[in-house]
């Protein structure tokens, strides 16, 4: 039995234990949440940490001479420093606190956007993010350049062939995404990266869906930039990290201007603060910061290989099992995917199947997801999507898929 051994080595039991949330009933069923793509269930160690914050260490940064300001200074910059060694980049300053991964990405497109020109072009892919999407888009219609998009084949991989066509000495930037929050897929990004390193581009790898469940090592994979979202990391919303090289972002403008990140302001000329201040406009959020640093405490402690394996035990054992339902077709398919299974099912609205799930206790999403590109080159309205966890079990699986073929008896 590989799942148990692999559940009882990883500690699930245990580690189901440190997310409150999952222990609870909606409509008196118990809770199985299915829906860590959209957002992850934080464990206790990060929900106390909001409270203590709140309630003891609350000041503004950067700025007081007492006490309380300079304590939460050195606790937000420590967390800079956790979060630093936990993706092993090699600078601080590297480490930009943003709202989340739309945020990371705008502040690249606005501000490396700046120092690109008519005719520079712009790559992306067809499983993108609308996050990772528009505001490229937004880029092109302001500095004439143009956006090139590597197609993807029916099982959701992306055609690399394609991709090495698409490149050129006039490619400036490839922003793609690391895993598909639709499809599952991972992808080949150290080859795109080199590739795209040799034709003389930068990378932008749009983590949201990555870093959650596998390493990541910015030093191993020598993208450009990073971004995540904090609240899909086991950590609170509204805050999320860029990591960018020093050297690209020491060349590219502000994206905001305002408090933090000014050298010295006069009415004739402002000079700009160091990294990583440059880009942290405002007062940030600090409580977001500090707490998001205590989520990769927590998985620091996991074994993040035995967390893949699970994971990815997790979505095949799922897949078998949706595999026996008749009309069933799982959208996304590729060789090398993880935590996401998407599926519809012939005659059925994936809405009306969400909603019987929903009544039966169990959260997944329904709809684009936000990837409306996909829906179109799979001729599909949308999908249901199981998203996984490492606190999710077989278990749990076993009770989804009975509970989804009671949804397809309703609705036939
Ligand atoms: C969730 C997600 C985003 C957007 O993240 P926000 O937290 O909403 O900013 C971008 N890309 C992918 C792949 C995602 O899954």
């Amino acid at each position: 039995m590989i799942d148990q051994e692999l559940k009882v080595s990883l500690g699930v039991d245990s580690i189901r234990d440190d997310f409150p949330a999952l222990h609870q009933e909606v409509y008196g069923r118990k809770l199985i949440y299915f829906d860590n793509g959209a957002t992850a269930q934080k464990p206790q160690t990060v929900i106390d940490s909001i409270n203590h914050y709140y309630s003891k260490e609350n000041a503004n940064i950067h700025r007081g001479v007492h006490f309380l300001s300079q304590q939460a200074t050195d606790k937000y910059e420590q967390a800079r420093r956790t979060i630093q060694s936990y993706i092993n980049a090699p600078r601080e300053e590297e480490i930009i606190f943003t709202k989340g991964t739309t945020d990371g990405i705008n502040l690249v497109a606005f501000a490396f956007g700046e120092t690109l020109h008519e005719g520079d072009e712009i790559i992306i892919s067809a499983m993108e993010h609308h996050s990772n999407i528009v505001p490229w888009q937004m880029v092109c219609e302001r500095k004439g350049c143009q956006l090139k998009v590597i197609p993807i084949n029916e099982k959701g991989e992306l055609k690399m062939e394609a991709f090495k066509e698409l490149i050129s000495e006039r490619t400036r930037l490839v922003s793609i995404t690391h895993v598909s929050n639709t499809l599952g897929t991972i992808n080949p990004v150290k080859e795109i990266i080199e590739i795209a390193h040799k034709n003389g581009a930068k990378v932008l790898l749009d983590g949201a869906q990555s870093i959650q469940h596998m390493k990541v090592d910015m030093q191993e994979l020598d993208c450009d930039f990073y971004a995540f979202s904090g609240h899909k990391v086991f950590g609170p919303t509204g805050v999320g990290v860029l990591y960018g090289k020093k050297e690209i972002l020491d060349s590219m403008p502000p994206y905001q201007g305002g408090g933090d990140m000014i050298e010295k302001v006069t009415f004739e000329k402002t000079t700009y603060n160091v990294l990583p201040f440059k880009f942290e406009a405002g007062t940030p959020n600090i409580a977001g910061g500090i707490c998001l640093a205590k989520s990769f405490e927590y998985l620091e402690k996991l074994d993040i290989t035995l967390v893949e394996q699970y994971e990815r035990h997790l979505v095949e054992y799922a897949e078998e099992k949706l595999l026996k339902i008749p009309g069933m077709r799982i959208i996304g398919t590729a060789d090398n995917k993880t935590s996401v299974v998407s599926f519809v099912i012939e005659g059925l609205h994936p809405f009306d199947i969400g909603t019987l799930l929903d009544k039966q206790g169990i959260a997944v999403r329904t709809g684009h997801h936000c990837t409306q590109p996909i829906m179109e080159e799979f001729g599909i309205p949308g999908t249901v999507r199981a998203s996984f966890a490492f606190y999710n079990t077989t278990e749990e699986i076993d009770t989804f898929i009975q509970a989804l073929e009671r949804s397809i008896n309703m609705l036939q």
